[in-house]
């Protein structure tokens, strides 16, 4: 979402743009009678009342989660929205589209825009999708893993790959999603003893293949089809699907 780069490696560019908003409560002073529930109810504090008793909005800190609008008794706030990013749905092959979205320069929430971009795919019906999510365990991570079957945890055999894929695995555990392992630049490691027991079901190798298929701005499976890391990639494709039928 910050910087999404699967249409870079893919070749496909971006292709279906659509705008992408949020709420952003509007309100109405002529119904307002003062009482403060919008703000009292704000978790975000993103609604302030002055002296004269009514409220005002902190743009910034809003995250359009439409709280205030529900709590308020008077229906004094109204719907205006707010345009945080863009979405994309771009057909790759006959197998494969790749939906995105693209958060605005200096927009901060990306979870909506997760929300958002997920909606997208999910009416137009796919037999599978894939969430390729940003890094880290942020809300906008857990709202793309949210339902999912299961997921493959990438990373890297390094302390700090080891300390987040920690991370990662404890906030799958509170999803109630079985998260399985997959090391990249595998031979890293020097020390087998880092790696949690977690199952791991794929190794891709270090490879000056891969950074090869990048330049080229092509999967290492079709730029180098016979190497390490594509015969790793496949046998993980194995895997993965004996995981889903
Ligand atoms: S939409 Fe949510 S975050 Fe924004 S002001 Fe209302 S309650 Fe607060
Ligand atoms: S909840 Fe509604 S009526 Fe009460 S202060 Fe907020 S906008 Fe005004």
């Amino acid at each position: 979402m910050e910087c999404p780069n699967d249409h870079i490696l893919l070749s496909s560019g971006l292709k279906g743009e659509e705008k992408s908003y949020i709420f952003r409560p509007r309100f109405n002073y002529s119904k307002c009678t003062k009482c403060s529930l919008c703000r009292d109810n704000c978790t975000e504090n993103a609604i302030v009342m002055f002296k004269e008793g009514y409220p005002f909005l902190m743009p910034t800190l809003c995250s359009g989660c439409k709280t205030c609008q529900l709590a308020c008794p008077s229906k004094a706030i109204e719907e205006d929205r707010k345009e945080i990013g863009l979405t994309y749905v771009t057909p790759v092959n006959n197998n494969l589209t790749l939906v995105t979205g693209v958060l605005k320069e200096g927009e901060e929430r990306s979870y909506p825009l997760v929300l958002n971009t997920k909606r997208r795919a999910d009416i137009m019906d796919f037999d599978l999708e894939i969430y390729d999510t940003s890094a880290g365990t942020g809300n906008h991570v857990a709202a793309a893993l949210e339902d999912s079957e299961f997921a493959l945890v990438v990373t890297e055999p390094t302390p700090l790959g080891i300390h987040d894929m920690k991370m990662i695995m404890h906030l799958l555990e509170k999803l109630n999603i079985k998260g399985y392992v997959i090391l990249n630049r595998a031979d890293l490691v020097n020390d087998e003893h880092i790696i949690p027991d977690y199952e791991i079901i794929g190794s891709i190798p270090l490879s000056d293949d891969i950074v090869q298929s990048y330049v080229r701005g092509k999967p290492v499976v079709d730029a180098f089809p016979e190497s390490d890391a594509s015969v790793e990639l496949r046998r993980i494709m194995e895997r993965v699907s004996e995981l889903l039928w």
